[in-house]
């Protein structure tokens, strides 16, 4: 159907919506993932935003999770940095 979004989770998912990539349980239990705002060295943690202005919302640990536990998936951010 044209113009309609399907839903991954509470996700939805059309041309303009952000990659989500399968994550292997393996990796998801086994190593020290990074995957998360909250992991970040560019989040504020009171603002609870990114200093670099990227849609924090869909990479913080609590989305993150719910999006695995539901799918096996996340939307890993491409600027995700650590100290
Ligand atoms: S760079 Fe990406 S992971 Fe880091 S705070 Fe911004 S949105 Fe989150």
């Amino acid at each position: 159907m044209a113009g309609k979004k399907k839903k991954v989770g509470e996700f939805a998912s059309s041309k303009k919506s952000v990659i989500a990539d399968r994550v292997h349980p393996k990796d998801f239990h086994e190593e020290f993932m990074m995957y998360s705002c909250e992991q970040c060295s560019h989040f504020a943690p009171k603002a609870e935003k990114c200093t670099l202005g990227f849609p924090a919302h869909l990479h913080r640990k609590a989305v993150q999770l719910k999006r695995y536990y539901i799918n096996g998936h996340m939307t890993f951010c491409r600027f995700l940095e650590i100290d």
